[in-house]
């Protein structure tokens, strides 16, 4: 049996149950018939997704975390996986700005390709998640980020 919530697991959990986003987790999991089975903290792991998109190992809807096979180890090792630490926190991203997490999520995106070449490394979702819990890299920014390369004070270095 799994050990009882804690409130703040709980309270995610119903949250996400309310604002549909765990439901959209769970329609997501039928249409690529994925299993979906008990995690640790409330949440639901659904691993074996196969679609082309989208193209991480792993995203989160409501309280539902679907994961390529290539990763389901990480997820089999419980609450200490690094990977489950991550995707938890976008859960709980979830559970406060509910389906507006998305559209936003895209938004910090795009921001983080224009500003670091990357849609993670300047996203503050996945910065808030945890880069390198998530398995990204975690630079700052891009070495020479001056649009206007003539202007660059850092020009030849
Ligand atoms: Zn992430």
């Amino acid at each position: 049996m799994a050990p009882p919530l804690s409130r703040q697991h709980a309270l995610r959990r119903a949250v996400n149950l309310v604002n549909g986003t765990t439901a959209a987790g769970l329609l997501a999991a039928r249409l690529g018939r994925v299993p979906v089975r008990q995690g640790p903290g409330g949440l639901l792991l659904a691993g074996g997704w196969n679609h082309p998109l989208p193209r991480a190992a792993a995203f989160t809807l409501g309280n539902v975390i679907l994961y390529r096979s290539r990763v389901s180890q990480a997820f089999d090792a419980g609450p200490a996986s690094a990977l489950l630490r991550h995707e938890a926190r976008h859960s709980s991203q979830y559970a406060v700005l509910g389906p507006a997490f998305l559209p936003l999520y895209f938004a910090a995106a795009g921001f983080s390709k224009l500003r670091s070449g990357d849609p993670a490394s300047s996203n503050i979702f996945e910065i808030l998640a945890g880069l390198s819990d998530g398995g990204y890299r975690t630079r700052t920014s891009r070495p020479h980020r001056h649009r206007n390369h003539r202007n660059c004070p850092n020009r030849g270095v």
